[in-house]
């Protein structure tokens, strides 16, 4: 989100929305007006018709309406609110253990009240225990809703009813202002009319609408959104395509002693799976056309290895090479690895991160523009307007997922020459389902190491209640006793660096106490860069046993001494970012890695799945298409989490059947309406940028 979309029709030019509601409103992925209008039900309810109590069942929900015969307050273990309520049919009561004086009075003798919810057997026939309610007079008549009542996800702070009132309000605010109305000029869109009045349709569809349907993403006017938003993905990544075919990549057809120098210097050998990427790789390069590969492989596969082995062959052919990393601990391992592997090659590596000194930097811009630095490896400071290379030839992208599409975009403009594209490799531990990379990617070539190195022996993953705690830090002293290493990793639902910190430093404290005999050691995104490296240092060559951090250490840190991993509260993260933590363990040949989930009760059944499958695969592969799957209603937070894409309504694995109409769709938009393209790109993508961490 940037600031100027930040800004224009900013939610808080709604009535009733201050900067407590935005908190909670950004926290459900609402930034402006148009969000909100974007954000949907997960389920409806009917409440169109009121049921006369006697024919009312207990299978589904039902609206009733009677008159209140009585209502008393008793004690039974606890206090209880009890109302009877006879429409003529028959007799319900209405039980509340949490209620307010002030409600016991409004539920008067003689007054009417209308209440929806499940009924259930109890002591004095059918029941009804905490429904919504609503007391009018006899002499009232309101009305039964018309149309099916929407429930959105939402989020602690913002209420039900609140964020309905917000979402009319935007959908509202979207007519006035003449949002999401651009339509296309062939598309007979005329069912639902255009964006906006499908989204309209689908915050408040008429009673006669087949709910089943909705339930299960199938209705029509959703099924015209999924495409569309998949539509707009495509295009976006088509518009990278086609920027890219203009252009001639940087033919790298030399060979030098590098290669050879470099594998001889190796401890290991490639594994074939390396090889063969390595191989698909080197061909692109050899080509006269940009090369757009993605390298995917598992956690611990080695990707790393085939990086450098693609930045050698441009030194080769004297061409630079730029590796982007998401965070700040990534780059610096990659500078360590790098620089270990090609100091004595000759090879001139640099490092730029957020934290690089201002005179440092001015040199490094120097040396990097006269050709003097060969590869130089950083994060988003990369992106920064003064840093340009002489003759870029490669990028290498390190865990794409977090990183845009418009900032791959802006590292073809730092070749040098305009005509001409460096090559890009693109490397990611989560797999992403085929289906998905055509989303995403379009026609990008794909690559896959389905090895690890040999001797790897997979982390063994088991979960344990909180209550076990004890237990679990007592594994924690036995393992660091023999000289081994080991996370602790603190998870927090919020996305502040500060409260983790906090909660980081608190954990911290709490272990530090009951193990007064390991050494351990705190790691946060609040730390000063210096102190990061020298904690991470010390836990690498074992002046630290055991390392409280939050979640920085997610990607990039390698201590293969570390066999034991525990995750607190894991329920809060999602799968892959699970995958991704526990594969800081297990990267040592011939011994066993485990890893705990420490996990407070009770859980949702999603959480529960979620850690069942934790438990039971390794595969990447298997646990991204799970993650897709489970994201499922109301589960915000899961989506954001899961960092593959930001998608609003589309799921790329139950909306597979729309890929291929979305995809020619997508070709024809972007041969003959471009105009349309643009703004369904804007629409659905607009200045989006997935991650930053500078
Ligand atoms: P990832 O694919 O997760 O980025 P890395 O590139 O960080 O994995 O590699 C993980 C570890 O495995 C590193 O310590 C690396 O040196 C080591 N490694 C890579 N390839 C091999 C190999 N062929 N044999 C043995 N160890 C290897
Ligand atoms: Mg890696």
């Amino acid at each position: 989100m940037t600031e100027e979309s930040k800004d224009l029709h900013s939610i808080q030019e709604l009535k009733g929305v201050g900067p407590k509601s935005t908190t909670s409103l950004n926290n459900l992925g609402i930034f402006n007006i148009p969000d909100a209008a974007f954000h949907l039900p997960f389920r409806y309810e009917d409440r169109s018709f009121i049921t006369p109590i006697s024919s009312a069942n207990y299978q589904t929900p039902v609206l009733i309406e009677g008159e209140i015969m009585k209502s008393t307050v008793v004690f039974r273990g606890r206090r209880m609110l009890f109302s009877e309520i006879y429409d003529g049919t028959g007799k319900l009561t209405m039980r509340m253990f949490n209620f307010a004086m002030a409600q016991h009075k409004a539920l008067e003798k003689g007054k009417m009240i209308r209440c929806y919810g499940n009924i259930t057997p109890g002591p004095n026939g059918k029941q009804m225990i905490h429904p919504q309610y609503q007391v009018f007079g006899k002499e009232d008549s309101i009305e039964v809703e018309k149309n099916l009542t929407p429930i959105y996800p939402t989020t602690s702070g913002m209420q039900q009813n609140k964020l309905k009132k917000i979402i009319e309000d935007a959908l509202i605010y979207c007519d006035e202002n003449n949002l999401l109305k651009e339509e296309s000029e062939n598309k007979d869109y005329s069912e639902f009319g255009n964006l906006l009045e499908t989204l309209k349709f689908l915050h408040k569809p008429p009673v006669e609408t087949n709910l089943y349907e909705l339930i299960e993403g199938k209705h029509p006017a959703q099924q015209k959104l999924i495409k569309e938003e998949l539509v707009a993905h495509m295009l976006c990544a088509g518009i990278l395509k086609n920027e890219l075919e203009g252009r001639k990549g940087p033919s790298m057809v030399k060979n030098s002693s590098y290669e050879k120098d470099f594998f001889d210097s190796l401890p290991f050998n490639l594994t074939n799976s390396q090889r063969k990427v390595w191989d698909e790789i080197r061909d692109d390069m050899l080509a006269m056309v940009p090369m757009r590969r993605l390298l995917q492989g598992d956690v611990g596969s080695g990707k790393t290895i085939v990086g450098a082995l693609a930045s050698l062959h441009a030194k080769s052919n004297d061409w630079q090479t730029a590796m982007l990393c998401p965070t700040e601990i990534l780059a610096e391992q990659h500078f360590t690895s790098f620089s270990d592997w090609f100091e004595s090659l000759g090879i001139k590596v640099s490092l730029l991160t957020g934290s690089t000194k201002a005179k440092d930097k001015a040199l490094l811009i120097r040396e990097l523009a006269e050709g003097n630095i060969d590869i130089l490896i950083g994060t988003h400071a990369i992106f920064q307007q003064g840093i340009k290379f002489k003759n870029l030839g490669l990028t290498i992208i390190d865990e794409q997922h977090r990183f845009g599409v418009h900032q791959r975009f802006s590292m073809l403009e730092k070749g040098g020459e305009t005509n001409q594209s460096p090559h890009q490799l693109i490397m990611t531990a989560t797999p992403i389902p085929r289906t998905l990379a055509m989303t995403v990617y379009g026609s990008l070539e794909t690559s896959i190491i389905d090895e690890l190195p040999p001797g790897r022996n997979p982390v063994q993953t088991s979960s344990r209640p909180d209550k076990l705690r004890e237990k679990v830090i007592k594994r924690v002293e036995e393992v660091c006793s023999t000289g081994k290493r080991a996370y602790w990793v603190c998870t927090l639902i919020e996305d502040s660096d500060e409260l983790e910190a906090q909660s980081a430093e608190e954990l911290y404290k709490e272990i530090s106490n009951s193990l007064p005999k390991v050494k351990v050691g705190l790691v946060h995104g609040r730390l000063k860069k210096d102190q990061k490296d020298s904690v991470i240092e010390n836990f690498r060559n074992g002046d630290i046993q055991l390392l409280v951090c939050t979640t920085v250490i997610e990607v990039g840190v390698d201590v293969p001494e570390a066999t034991l991993m525990i995750i607190e509260n894991p329920e809060r993260l999602g799968l892959s970012q699970l995958h991704q933590l526990r594969g800081r363990v297990g990267r040592k040949a011939n011994t066993d890695s485990h890893c705990l989930l420490l996990y407070k009760e009770p859980l949702s059944g999603l959480a529960e799945e979620r850690i069942k499958t934790m438990e039971e695969t390794n595969d990447g592969f298997k646990i991204a298409e799970k993650d897709l799957e489970l994201r499922g209603a109301g589960d915000i937070y899961g989506i954001r989490q899961s960092g593959l894409m930001d998608l609003k309504i589309a799921n790329p694995i139950r909306d597979s059947n729309l890929l291929l109409v979305a995809q020619e769709e997508a070709i024809e938009l972007s041969r003959n309406e471009q105009g349309f393209a643009k703004t369904l790109v804007d629409r659905w993508i607009g200045n989006r940028v997935d991650y930053s961490d500078s």
